[in-house]
């Protein structure tokens, strides 16, 4: 009697023991799967990005989130930057920004690049920008402002544009053919100079590849 009993109490824990091997095996494995899915690397570039320090020249000058065109939304992946121009000559970085931070205003961009050269972000990193339409999901995106109607960057603003984008790219672990223009996503005339220019566009990319090899 006993011994009928205690067999079928083995038997009992041996198919217990059964569906919990496996139940930790379909785990182990679904854990797996994604550390090496391109979903967890993607998590990881956005992760790297939210992380990072910024650099010291960089003002933090956050919009609001209610009324403005802040998305709330986390980037799904972190594979590009992209250039655009404010198309407003002679403005400044600060009322560009302003703008952004006006309830109604339907764009927000990560970055606003003044004349002088001042930087001023205007989003978290982690979070989708308002400016690049359907690649708002995994760049960054940056504003620059311009004296004239031709879209020219001033010196200063070009040097610090060309810093920014190397140090979001060595953050991102980005080629600069990954710095792209809005141009590049929907035709769009913006940044309208370097659609117009392409050697000055190329010249833009080679500085920018320059400078993540040789940070400062
Ligand atoms: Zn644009």
């Amino acid at each position: 009697m006993t011994k009928i009993r205690s067999r079928r109490r083995r038997r009992v824990l041996r198919r217990w023991l059964g569906v919990g091997a496996f139940f930790l095996a379909a785990a182990l494995l679904a854990v797996g799967l994604w550390w090496f899915s391109p979903a967890r690397q993607a998590y990881d570039r956005v992760a790297a990005l939210e992380a990072a320090t910024l650099p010291e020249y960089v003002t933090v000058d956050l919009i609001p989130a209610a009324g403005t065109a802040r998305s709330g939304l986390r980037l799904s992946d972190y594979t590009g930057v992209v250039i655009h121009y404010v198309g407003n000559p002679g403005t400044s970085a600060k009322g560009n920004r302003n703008y952004f931070a006006t309830p109604g205003t339907p764009v927000v961009s990560h970055f606003v690049i003044g004349l002088e050269g001042e930087i001023l972000q205007c989003l978290p990193l982690w979070e989708r920008s308002v400016a690049s339409n359907q690649r708002n999901r995994d760049t960054i995106s940056i504003e620059v402002c311009h004296p004239d109607d031709s879209g020219r960057f001033t010196e200063a603003t070009y040097r610090s544009l060309v810093r920014l984008t190397a140090w979001l790219c060595r953050t991102g672990e980005l080629s600069p053919e990954q710095v792209i223009r809005h141009y590049d996503v929907t035709g769009k005339e913006c940044p309208r100079y370097f659609v117009h220019n392409e050697a000055a566009w190329r010249q833009l990319r080679n500085d920018v590849g320059t400078a993540i090899q040789s940070p400062g």
